[in-house]
C-alpha cells in the first residue's frame, strides 16, 4: 500500500538535515515545500521562531475536509532532534536503517514525520472521504517540550482528538497515560575558606549536598512514580572549601497526590541535611515541566485507532508510558493526544535503528486511521 522508495527518500533527505533544537529552520523549509504540494489549505509557521531564541516556530498545515459530519483529528510529530545529529548518513542494511555509527540516526522523530507525510500522499492518492486534519510538527521537543508548550491555542482549538508519532514499538503501539513531570534545582550554599589555612571557617556546600543526596528517594517509587538526581555541579578548587554545590532532579507520576509526596520527601531529605550547617543555606527550585495525560479506552481517539489496526492488520497494544511528549502538551492546551509508536529503537544514542518495516508500517497506519474516518460517525 505505502510507496517503500519514497518513504526511503524522505526519511533518508530528513535526517541528514541538521536539525538540532533550536534549529529545525531546514526541516521546517522542506516540510512547507511537502505540505503544499499535498495540497495544504493553510501552512502556519507561529511564534515567529522567537520560543527561547529558537531559529524556526511549530509547523501547522490544514487539510479541508472533504466529507462532513467526520471528527477533526491532528497528526503531530518533532522536527529537532538531541546533539550528535550533526551529518548523519543513514545506511540501509538487511532492512534496518542505522546511522555509521559516529550520530545519532534521528529516527526519533523523523520516522514519525515521514510516517505522517506517506500517509498524506496516500490520502491525496487514494480519494478517500476524511474530516478536517491538522498536521502539527513541532520545534524544541527534546530540550523541554517548548514547541508544544509554547503552541498558539487558535490554531489547534478545533481539533477533536490527534496522535503524536513520537514512542517506540511498531504499529499499534499506542500509549494513553503520560506522567506529570517537575524539575526541581537544590542549590546547596556553604561559605568558602582556604582549606589548608582555614578550613575551619568554611562551610561546604558539597558535604551538605552529599547528604541531602544520600537521604533523597531516587529511582523508580512505585509502577507510575520515578524520581531522579541527574546531574550535579559545584565548588572551584581542591583548595578551597566549596560554598556551592548544585543538583538538578525530576520527579514524575501519572498521579498527582503521589508526585506531590515524593516531591515533599524529595524537598524534605535536603532541608534536613541543610540543618546541620548553620552557616550554609538552601535553596530549593522547582517547577511543573508538564502535567499528565490519560485518554480513556472508550474515547473516539481509541476507538479510531483500533479500526486503523484492525483494517491494516496491525496488533494494537495500550500501555501508559513513563516518559513525556507533546501529547501531554496537546492534552492540556487543546485537544486529547496519544502518543503512537513509529519502531524507533535506542533512541538518543549512536546505535539508534529503525527497521523500514516499521517505517513504512507507521505511515501505513497513519492513513489507515484517515481512512477508518469514514466509517465513524461522530
Ligand atoms: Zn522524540
Amino acid at each position: 500500500m505505502v510507496n517503500e522508495e519514497r518513504m526511503k527518500k524522505t526519511f533518508t533527505d530528513l535526517v541528514k538535515m541538521y536539525a538540532p533544537s533550536k534549529g529545525e529552520r531546514d526541516v521546517a523549509e522542506y516540510l512547507k515545500k511537502e505540505l503544499k504540494k499535498l495540497g495544504a489549505a493553510k501552512i502556519i509557521e507561529d511564534n515567529d521562531g522567537s520560543v527561547n531564541g529558537g531559529n524556526t516556530g511549530n509547523l501547522i498545515a490544514r487539510f479541508n475536509g472533504n466529507a462532513p459530519g467526520l471528527p477533526s483529528i491532528a497528526f503531530t510529530a518533532h522536527m529537532d532532534c538531541v546533539e550528535n545529529c550533526k551529518g548523519i548518513e543513514p545506511v540501509l542494511e538487511d532492512g534496518i536503517f542505522r546511522s555509521k555509527g559516529d550520530t545519532i540516526l534521528g529516527g526519533d522523530d523523523k520516522a514519525g514525520v515521514t510516517a505522517i507525510l506517506e500517509g498524506l500522499h496516500l490520502m491525496k492518492e487514494m480519494y478517500i472521504p476524511h474530516g478536517k486534519i491538522t498536521v502539527i510538527f513541532t520545534v524544541q521537543e527534546e530540550i523541554g517540550l517548548f514547541g508544544s508548550k509554547n503552541i498558539e491555542e487558535k490554531y489547534i482549538n478545533d481539533v477533536d482528538f490527534g496522535y503524536t508519532l513520537d514512542a517506540d514499538g511498531p504499529a499499534g503501539s499506542l500509549f494513553n497515560a503520560g506522567p506529570s513531570e517537575y524539575t526541581i534545582d537544590f542549590i546547596c550554599k556553604g561559605v568558602a575558606a582556604h582549606a589548608g589555612m582555614c578550613p575551619e571557617k568554611g562551610t561546604s556546600a558539597i558535604r551538605m549536598a552529599a547528604l541531602g543526596i544520600a537521604a533523597c528517594p531516587q529511582g523508580r517509587i512505585d509502577f507510575e512514580t520515578t524520581c531522579n538526581l541527574g546531574t550535579i555541579e559545584g565548588g572551584t578548587a581542591t583548595n578551597i572549601v566549596p560554598d556551592y554545590c548544585i543538583i538538578h532532579g525530576e520527579a514524575r507520576s501519572r498521579n498527582e497526590e503521589k508526585l506531590e509526596k515524593v516531591v515533599s520527601e524529595m524537598e524534605e531529605a535536603f532541608k534536613k541535611a541543610a540543618e546541620g550547617f548553620p552557616e550554609g543555606s538552601l535553596e530549593i527550585r522547582k517547577e511543573k515541566a508538564y502535567d499528565a495525560f490519560t485518554v480513556k479506552e472508550t474515547d473516539p481517539c481509541l476507538k479510531l485507532f483500533k479500526g486503523a489496526c484492525d483494517a491494516a492488520g496491525f496488533t494494537m497494544t495500550v500501555e501508559a508510558s513513563g516518559g513525556g511528549s507533546d501529547a501531554n502538551w496537546f492534552g492540556t492546551k487543546g485537544f486529547p493526544a496519544v502518543l503512537v509508536g513509529v519502531g524507533m529503537k535506542d533512541f538518543h544514542t549512536n546505535k539508534e535503528n529503525l527497521a523500514l518495516k516499521d517505517l513504512c508500517d507507521a505511515g501505513e497506519l497513519v492513513y489507515r486511521i484517515i481512512e477508518a474516518e469514514s466509517h465513524f460517525g461522530h
